[in-house]
């Protein structure tokens, strides 16, 4: 099989297909590897199975390297590393494989390349190619990878209930792939998914939530969303995105379908970001409308507070996904919460003082707000999307005026706490915070410039409203 390799990687397999005749370990590359360098994708890492010791041949390999890497080794699990610079390659002895019902990790036994073949999830992650010196280069097939990897197709080697069943972890990745590659579950391995969803019990939050965020990363992530709630694993890995779906109507008036305008909106926004946690934001911005979800008499739909209701779900959903509980967290939870501000700004007559508030509560994330707010047009009417991407367009120009002007997006006080208590001899407490919060207020409101004279001013005045002295 021609594959195309750099330099760097054909004088690294040669030294591998060396390594292994001094060895006598016949080996294989083997897996993702194979199927990317078909498919014409970059390629990271490469995994090497041998039949025999992968630590004995990792330290070998090693050694015909100067100066010598270091190997990585897990004498438990029989498998070894080295790193030469970017590409990494990762030794296995070949593996045969069976499995208990409660757990996703089999006991694992020698095995031949058909074993280890035998036991890869999908037919085209199951392609091998020959490093050894008879036939160096040839491409072990079993399975009719290549012929998926033509037709896009993704299925598993061996009866897919079985397989699933097995390790569930891999419904996971079937529809992760399908959601990287673009290509289809063949409908009877979709089917077993279906049948096996409540598997998906026994693997850990930790795996899930990491091809979460490798769909969340791909091109188009509504594929891999979309694919998870018509597998039925969505609604028992994450059910409140299951909350948005459907459109119900009354007197004839419905609302929009929740959860396909979630997904447009995630898509339009990877369009412009692969910053993950935008497109967690994205995923998120509605999550608190079914939860506010009302009919009005003579009014229709409403979902009146669901920023602030989904803002307060998002650290739920963090804690419940064990996705990091830290400041990117915060990020998505605010985006949440001001999602729909921007959109009030389109209106006619808008204040600088309401520009001010956004710019002060929106700070370092005001681009990605208006990023998220432009991904939230989804309609149809393409006259309409103009209309609105013209409105966010003033917004912006606007934003961007007041800026240049107040200097409100990193906004420090101008006079601060410490200078309030020496001004007056107050000992830290209440009216220090009524002081500070009035002139934060005034600058906002437009009352006084955001600068030091007019804060101290101000601050002065305040002084006396509250019979506070200046103590110099
Ligand atoms: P990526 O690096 O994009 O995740 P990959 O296919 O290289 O893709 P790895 O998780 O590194 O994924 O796995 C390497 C290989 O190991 C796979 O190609 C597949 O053959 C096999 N494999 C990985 N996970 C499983 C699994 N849960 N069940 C069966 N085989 C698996």
């Amino acid at each position: 099989m021609d594959i195309v390799c750099s330099d760097k990687e054909k004088q690294v397999l040669e030294k591998i297909a060396k390594a292994a005749t001094a060895l006598d370990t016949p080996c294989y590359l083997i897996g993702g590897f194979v199927r990317d360098k078909i498919i014409g994708r970059p390629t990271k890492d490469a995994d090497i199975v041998c039949m025999g010791d992968g630590i004995a041949l990792a330290h070998k390999v090693a050694e015909m390297f100067k100066p010598k890497p270091q190997v990585a080794y897990f004498k438990n699990f029989g498998t070894a590393q080295i790193k030469l610079e970017d590409f990494e390659v990762e030794f296995v002895g070949a593996r045969k494989e069976s499995y208990r019902s409660h757990s996703r990790k089999p006991e694992v036994m020698p095995g031949t390349i058909e074993d280890d073949q035998n036991r890869r999830d999908f037919t085209i992650n199951a392609l091998a190619i020959s490093l050894n010196k008879k036939d160096f280069g040839k491409l072990v097939d079993p399975f009719n990878g290549v012929t998926d990897i033509e037709r896009k197709i993704i299925q598993t080697p061996l009866a897919p209930a079985q397989t699933f069943s097995d390790d569930p972890l891999r419904m996971m990745r079937a529809i992760r792939f399908a959601a990287q590659l673009r290509f289809t579950i063949l409908p009877e391995t979709f089917a077993a998914i279906g049948e096996n969803a409540k598997r998906i019990k026994i693997v850990s939050q930790e795996r899930i939530t990491d091809e979460l965020n490798k769909i969340m990363l791909c091109e188009r992530p509504s594929i891999g969303w979309d694919l998870l709630f018509k597998s039925g694993l969505l609604q028992l890995i994450f059910p409140q995105m299951i909350e948005l779906h459907g459109a119900e109507y009354i007197d004839g008036k419905g609302h929009k379908d929740n959860f396909y305008h979630t997904l447009q909106v995630l898509d339009n926004i990877a369009d412009k970001t692969t910053d993950l946690w935008l497109r967690w934001a994205a995923l998120l911005h509605d999550i608190g409308k079914p939860g506010t979800k009302k009919f009005e008499e003579g009014h229709g739909w409403t979902f009146h507070g669901h920023e602030v209701v989904g803002a307060r779900m998002v650290p739920k959903i963090f804690t419940k996904l064990k996705l990091p509980l830290n400041e990117k967290m915060k990020l998505v939870q605010k985006l949440v919460l001001l999602h729909l501000r921007p959109i009030s700004l389109t209106k006619e007559n808008i204040t600088d003082s309401a520009i001010r508030r956004l710019l002060f509560d929106a700070g370092e994330d005001i681009d990605a707000l208006m990023m998220l707010c432009e991904a939230d047009i989804t309609s149809k009417n393409k006259g309409k999307v103009k209309r609105y991407l013209q409105n966010f367009e003033l917004v912006r120009e606007r934003l961007y005026q007041v800026e240049e002007s107040d200097r409100i997006r990193n906004w420090q006080p101008p006079v601060t706490g410490e200078m309030i208590m020496q001004t007056f001899g107050l000992a830290p407490g209440k009216k220090v915070g009524i002081i500070k919060d009035a002139i934060r207020e005034a600058i906002l409101d437009g009352v006084i410039p955001n600068n030091y004279e007019a804060a101290y001013h101000f601050m002065l005045e305040k002084g006396k409203e509250l019979h506070l002295q200046a103590v110099e």
